[in-house]
């Protein structure tokens, strides 16, 4: 594998590069190549990082807003400065288009440019007292150390969308990334110490099976909070675990976004619409749309469209900055896509384009015709380059369908009615809207971004993202 940047493979712990016993392999999903062999850790690694983190809090805590505002603006240059190699990173471990990988990794960045600026303002409150011999205040305290964890659709944005507030609130943050994707994360460990971020605030430790780590940091009291992004299931998991010791808890998980086109829709935009939101990232978006319902008036026309304009979609290696659409992260991701297509076809949808693997890890980008409620790809996260089409009549009948899930991320319309726009907006049961706008959250530093229902708690980005960082201690001084 060419490389011609050097980047860490050992575990960054308590502001050490730290070996393992034992390491793991990790490849391209594209060219299935070996990258590197990172660090395996597991519980000892993760009791030391627990150790450090918290005898780290004191001092970070300690420090003003504005010190730590510094350092966070400084790993926000280097972050920029960077830009060409994370990229790379992104793009070979975890196969996602090097133009869409350097996009990510300003993204990235803004959060933590965000925070810098931010971590001055978090202002406590004087509030008027109902005795006059008393004055009382809501001040701000950091939560403590925080356990986080990440998936590797996103590998550096879903790391500084948490390591960024949490560094600002004065909190210091133990990482396990996914076992896909820790050399982006150890590579944005390394420009933190660059940065001048003291011993044991972040803390990065990869691991091919995440139980060990993860079950040793849950069970520990003296992390008071988990941050996760990822699936349902897992978000659950540790959602449960976290009750043992309270800890508070954020969970960023899986969604199943609707994409409403309706009869005003013009279809060349629509069309232009559905690209970004459907095929980015080979469909591995939580926010993907994953099922277009179209007017009937409109159906046969934007498949005819759109199955055109993904018929021009370059597929290919995520290192050539022309490709469009790199491979799926893994096999059994691409199995899963390949079900969902099989399940549709079984029942009786039709191929308007694509429909099949085509040899590795790559899926051709497929539109799919005639998909009915009772097939899997109507029920589930597809997380693959599949468009199903589904005919509506009525805007009722489209958010009927649209809230008949368990998930709430992300949905999304397309109309030119300002009163419809309003109207479906504000019956979605969903935590982000994208009226017209395929990419709601695109540098989304100063935006909520979280689900309802079964997509999760909490939000991430601007104060929302923040305040989960944050204790608020009410202190009542008598006056005698
Ligand atoms: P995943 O849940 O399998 O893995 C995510 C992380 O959890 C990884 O780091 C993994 O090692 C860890 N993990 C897995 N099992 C664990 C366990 N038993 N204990 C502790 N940690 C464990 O998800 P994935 O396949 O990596 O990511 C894709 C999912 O993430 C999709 O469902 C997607 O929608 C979701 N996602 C959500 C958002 C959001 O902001 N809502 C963003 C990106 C991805």
């Amino acid at each position: 594998m060419v490389k011609d940047f050097d980047f860490p493979s050992a575990a960054y712990l308590g502001g050490k590069w730290h070996k393992t016993p034992k390491t793991f392999a990790v490849k391209s999903p594209y060219s299935g190549e070996k990258i590197a062999d990172v660090a395996d850790c597991g519980e000892t690694e993760a009791k030391a990082a627990a150790d450090a983190a918290v005898e780290a809090f004191k001092a970070w805590k300690a420090k003003t807003g504005h010190e730590r505002g510094k350092i966070l603006r400084k790993w926000f240059d280097l972050l920029v400065a960077h830009q060409e190699e994370l990229g790379q990173l992104t793009a070979l471990e975890m196969g996602k288009p090097i133009t869409e990988a350097k996009g990510e990794v300003l993204y990235a960045a803004s959060f933590v440019e965000w925070c810098s600026e931010e971590s001055s303002r978090i202002n406590g409150e004087l509030i008027q007292s109902r005795f006059p011999n008393k004055r009382q205040m809501a001040v701000y305290e950091p939560v403590g150390p925080v356990y986080a964890v990440t998936p590797w659709n996103f590998p550096t944005s879903m790391i500084t969308r948490k390591a960024a507030p949490a560094l600002a609130a004065g909190c210091t943050i133990i990482l396990k990334p996914a076992e896909q994707t820790p050399l982006c994360a150890l590579y944005l460990a390394k420009l933190w110490e660059e940065a001048g971020g003291p011993a044991g605030t972040l803390q990065v430790l990869p691991a091919l099976d995440p139980v060990p780590v993860s079950r040793a940091l849950m069970e520990d009291m003296r992390i008071r909070k988990i941050t996760f992004t990822g699936s349902t299931p897992v978000g659950k998991l540790l959602y449960r675990q976290a009750a043992d010791t309270l800890k508070r808890i954020s969970l960023e998980l899986g969604g199943h976004a609707p994409l409403l086109i309706f009869e005003d829709a013009d279809i060349e935009a629509a069309v232009k619409f559905t690209l970004l939101c459907k095929y980015r990232n080979a469909g591995q978006t939580c926010v993907s749309a994953n099922r277009l319902y179209v007017h009937k008036k409109l159906e046969a026309d934007f498949a005819d469209a759109l199955a055109n304009a993904v018929e021009g979609l370059r597929m290919g290696d995520p290192l050539d900055p022309a490709t469009q659409i790199g491979p799926l992260v893994e096999q059994q991701g691409l199995d899963k896509v390949v079900a969902h297509v099989e399940d549709a076809l079984s029942q009786g949808a039709r191929v308007k384009t694509g429909g099949k693997a085509l040899g590795g890890l790559m899926y051709a980008p497929t539109v799919l015709t005639g998909v009915k409620p009772g097939m899997r790809i109507l029920e589930e996260e597809t997380f693959g380059p599949v468009a199903p089409l589904i005919p509506f009549e009525s805007e009722e009948e489209a958010i009927r369908w649209a809230n008949d899930t368990d998930y709430g991320l992300a949905a999304y319309l397309w109309t030119k009615d300002l009163a419809r726009a309003f109207r479906v907006a504000e019956a979605l049961e969903y935590g982000i809207v994208g009226v017209n706008d395929p990419v709601p959250s695109a540098m989304g530093a100063n935006l909520p971004f979280g689900g309802y229902k079964n997509s999760g708690i909490g939000r991430e980005g601007g104060r929302w993202g923040l305040e989960e960082y944050l204790e608020t201690k009410l202190i009542s001084i008598g006056l005698y």
